[in-house]
């Protein structure tokens, strides 16, 4: 095996190349992938990205990280298609807000939110590795909304994937549900459970536990811990500094509205890589255990808020187990052993002088729905510029934690506004309209079939779908 290899957080899984960590997802000791090292940019790497196109820079951050699992030419192949989808010749553009504040935005893709940045590569990477294994897969997810569309757009019509996302019937936006059920891929097969997205989630939890429905449907999923969808979130951390200046040795904050950790995490190994930045912060919504533990040193589960930015609304942030791996000195061991006392516990302290590790470059703000709505109703009567209310979380955060107003602070735009279209109108007056690419979404035919919240049911389901494919 040439190229970088990956190892377990939790120490104990075999180390694994660049292909079978993009298809096992989760490590057989329950731990993440992360790499073996990290690989380093140089000032003439950056110096060089300047005047790339995103895509190009794209292939160069990543290869590090695929070499000896596929050729570069298709792997540069592979991110230009990628990027091609994106509605923005820059992919991801930076808007100037004034004293130095700039957004990012990550939105300019297919479903309209930032997650496109990864599965887009991600859906081709895994065509692309099963159909050379001459493998097929049955993808399998639960969605409460953003997750499933993306997912769903990634991989329609790739030869060697089948996709089942189950949504709570009724449950979500009309906006969030037709950007499933009109996808016209023969592939794509949307379920409307009849329950909640909880129920959804156990329905796929309990088909993976199916050790023979699992195996003879060869079950995958493409979730935010695969360490593909990190890896191509690097890259707009990479971009966003070299716009800035990065290849002088200017520094750059960036502030993160955060839920499951991965996108932060980019932002980690892209300063790990040697982009100059000098804080990350991490945005909270009213479900803060990650503020608290940045601040305390403890976490604690709790229950989970619904609130204006539900892609936010999460307890356990899978991804931290990465940072903390690091924190750790890479001690696999200390982490299966942490991890699993939060498990029976619900609650775990990391020492002191641990944190202080990270208390020269991180900072964590937490922002409730009334400082949500107020910081999209003050940019947009300041500016005119309409803002969805992940983004909003990132803006406030990072007035709040900004450690140094010299350095310029990059808030990750994480949804364009017409995905959350209720809560810009109601701060704003407005309603964003959408993107023309969507503008015709509500006068497109939905397919979506509508089946009881019940095991048996979903199961045979899938199955009757598959084999009616043949
Ligand atoms: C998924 C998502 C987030 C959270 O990102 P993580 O990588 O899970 O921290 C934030 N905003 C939006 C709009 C999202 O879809």
């Amino acid at each position: 095996m040439s190229g970088l290899t990956y190892v377990s957080t939790r120490g104990s899984a075999p180390e694994l190349g660049f292909a079978d960590v993009l298809l096992a997802g989760l490590a057989r000791d329950g731990g993440l992938y992360v790499p073996s090292r990290w690989p380093s940019l140089t000032v003439g790497d950056l110096q060089r990205f300047a005047s790339m196109p995103y895509a190009e820079v794209a292939a160069e951050v990543m290869w590090p990280f695929v070499e000896g699992a596929i050729d570069r030419d298709t792997f540069a192949a592979l991110c230009a298609d990628s990027y091609a989808t994106f509605d923005a010749p820059d992919v991801v553009p930076l808007t100037d807000l004034g004293d130095g504040v700039w957004l990012a935005e990550l939105f300019h893709g297919p479903t309209l939110a930032f997650k496109d940045v990864a599965l887009q590569l991600v859906g081709r990477l895994f065509d692309h590795e099963l159909t050379r294994r001459g493998e097929r897969v049955t993808v399998v997810g639960a969605t409460s909304g953003d997750t499933g569309s993306a997912a769903i757009e990634a991989l329609r019509d790739r030869p060697s994937v089948d996709v089942f996302i189950l949504h709570p019937a009724g449950r979500v936006s009309e906006v969030q549900r037709r950007q499933m059920t009109t996808v016209d891929a023969p592939n794509v097969h949307n379920l409307a459970v009849e329950g909640t997205f909880d129920d959804c989630q156990d329905l796929v939890k309990a088909l993976f536990a199916d050790d023979t429905f699992r195996d003879t449907r060869n079950l995958s999923a493409v979730n935010s811990i695969n360490w593909a969808r990190v890896m191509a979130q690097l890259v707009y951390y990479v971009t966003s500094s070299v716009r800035l200046g990065g290849a002088e040795g200017r520094p750059v904050a960036f502030s993160v509205p955060t839920g499951n950790f991965g996108n932060v995490f980019a932002g980690y190994g892209a300063q790990r890589m040697g982009t100059p930045i000098s804080q990350l912060v991490v945005a909270s919504n009213q479900n803060d255990i990650l503020t608290r533990f940045l601040t305390t040193g403890t976490m604690t589960i709790g229950e989970v808020h619904p609130t204006l930015s539900p892609s936010m609304d999460i307890q356990v942030s899978s991804n931290l187990e990465r940072l903390l791996f690091e924190v750790y000195g890479r001690d696999g061991e200390a982490i299966a052993e942490l991890m699993a006392r939060f498990r029976a516990e619900g609650t775990v302290s990391v020492d002191a002088g641990r944190l202080d590790l990270l208390s020269e470059h991180w900072a964590a703000g937490r922002v409730d729905d009334e400082g949500t709505a107020a910081t999209i109703a003050e940019l947009h009567e300041r500016t005119g510029m309409l803002i969805d209310p992940h983004t909003a979380v990132g803006l406030a955060a990072a007035r709040e934690a900004r450690a140094d107003v010299r350095v310029p602070m990059v808030v990750l735009s994480t949804a364009h506004p017409a995905k959350f279209p209720d809560a810009v109108e109601a701060a704003t007056g407005v309603r964003p309209p959408l993107p023309p690419h969507l503008a015709d979404l509500f006068e497109r035919p939905e397919r979506y079939r509508v089946v009881a919240n019940d095991f048996d049911v979903v199961r045979a389901t899938i199955e009757s779908t598959l084999d009616g494919i043949g």
